[in-house]
């Protein structure tokens, strides 16, 4: 490039304004664009929608350009910020971790309601915590709320990947929660009684076409199996041996799996098995008392 045509390039980009590149960009979601830009200018959303005239320097197209190409390869915007909000607190992510969803807030809720009913100071467990999140919602809730009367329960927190452990740590350090982390293939390595464990575990089939939208994130938190069953089975037998009696399980599940895992929970002698459907109406996690 001549420096005639380099000084006409900036000035061309130094004339985009933000209106222009969400126009320049309405192939991609819109929300995601607007967070870009918020990440970006450090703005906040009400700010971008309401300043389409802000004109954008040339670092920031630059930046924006590369990440609307990563988004256009269907590269999740949360890899590309870092972070994911999950009961109202915001967590850091990498591509080494699931990025939270949603429905997972329902095991939150539920895990939540089945804490407070139990005495003493109880223990509880995320089994696979990746990022950390329902392992710190879960603290984060008995720290902050009025509603947690006696002891704080302890809660742990497990993954089989050091590296998965250590965004899970930062996360907890910058919510300031205490969890107990845990290096542990599923159960392997954990010795200790629980009252409550919960997971969520891989359970998508190995041929499940909607591995294909999800490439960017790591198969071995999503990919389970030909039924996608195989960490269920696992955890379902294996935490009725961790569960103090008169403890509880909960995990989350596809759509389609209530009845396999109730089977699951049933085979092994858990009572009181119930399954919860998710905001969607669809069946997402089930519980079972030991
Ligand atoms: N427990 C984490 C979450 O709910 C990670 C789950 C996973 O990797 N399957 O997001």
């Amino acid at each position: 490039m001549s420096n005639q045509s380099a000084v006409t390039g900036a000035r061309l980009a130094a004339k985009t304004t933000i209106g222009d590149w969400m126009r320049q960009h309405g192939d991609l979601d819109r929300l995601d664009c607007e967070l870009l830009l918020c990440e970006t200018l450090t703005l906040t959303r009400a700010q971008v929608i309401s300043r389409p005239e802000r004109l954008l320097d040339g670092n920031t197209l630059s930046q924006l350009a590369s990440w609307a190409a990563r988004l256009r390869n269907n590269e999740p915007l949360a890899y590309l910020t870092g972070v994911k909000e999950f009961w109202g607190l915001t967590f850091a992510v990498t591509p080494e971790v699931l990025i939270p969803r949603p429905e997972t807030e329902l095991l939150v809720e539920q895990a939540l309601t089945l804490a407070r009913e139990l005495a003493g100071q109880p223990r509880i467990l995320d089994l696979g915590t990746g990022s950390g999140v329902i392992a710190i919602a879960l603290a984060h809730s008995f720290t902050h709320s009025s509603r947690t009367t006696g002891p704080v329960p302890e809660v742990y927190g497990s993954d089989r990947s050091t590296a998965v452990l250590g965004v899970a740590r930062g996360n907890a350090d910058k919510h300031d929660v205490s969890v107990h982390w845990l290096v542990s293939d599923w159960f392997r390595d954990i010795p200790q009684l629980f009252d409550l464990i919960v997971s969520n575990p891989p359970y998508i089939a190995t041929n499940d076409p909607h591995l294909a939208a999800l490439r960017h994130e790591p198969a071995k938190a999503l990919r389970a199996g030909t039924d996608g069953l195989d960490a269920l089975c696992i955890i379902v037998r294996e935490a009725y041996q961790h569960l103090i009696s008169g403890g509880w399980l909960l995990v989350e599940h596809g759509y389609n799996q209530e009845s396999a895992v109730q089977n699951l929970f049933v085979e092994q002698g858990y009572e009181h098995i119930s399954t919860e459907r998710d905001l969607g109406g669809r069946p997402r996690v089930t519980r079972g008392q030991r």
